[in-house]
């Protein structure tokens, strides 16, 4: 991969707003019950990078901020309950954030791309699994 392009990211109603400016270390699919219970989701995505490529860009006062752990700091948007970012106690040169609310590439290498906590994944979820594509709900046509 080239350099690295700038990206920007919102949370669904666009009252917190982000730049990263540097690519991301790592990307972490995390299935730990707390990723899991703060998504509401089978598994939460955070790419990491250095804090110093992070800006806020507007909202900071809009997010809020839930500690899952006593080190691990969630912050999220205040009105539409988005996760944006983690700050965690003992990595503070470091910083999680969600890349699915970002408008382009987090930049990771592919091999930098890992699911985490495995043993916490619900037992009913296979991560092998090749599941129907479609491209709305389905009631769509499957995609190609
Ligand atoms: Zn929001
Ligand atoms: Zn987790």
């Amino acid at each position: 991969m080239g350099a690295f392009k700038p990206i920007e990211g919102h949370c669904q109603c666009g009252a917190v707003r982000y730049r990263v400016s540097e690519p991301a270390d790592k990307v972490y699919h995390c299935h730990c019950s707390m990723c899991r219970r703060c998504h509401g989701t089978m598994f939460a995505t955070y790419a990491v990078m250095p804090r110093k490529g992070f800006t806020i860009l507007s909202g900071a006062d809009n997010l809020s901020v839930f500690s899952s752990s006593a080190t691990t700091h969630r912050k999220f948007c205040k009105t539409c309950g988005c996760q944006i970012c983690i700050d965690v106690d003992t990595k503070p040169e470091l910083i999680w954030y969600t890349p699915g609310t970002a408008d382009g590439h987090p930049g990771h290498a592919k091999d930098r791309e890992s699911h985490i906590y495995v043993e916490s994944m619900t037992e009913w979820y296979d991560i092998h699994a090749k599941l129907p594509e479609h491209i709305e709900e389905t009631t769509s046509p499957r995609r190609a």
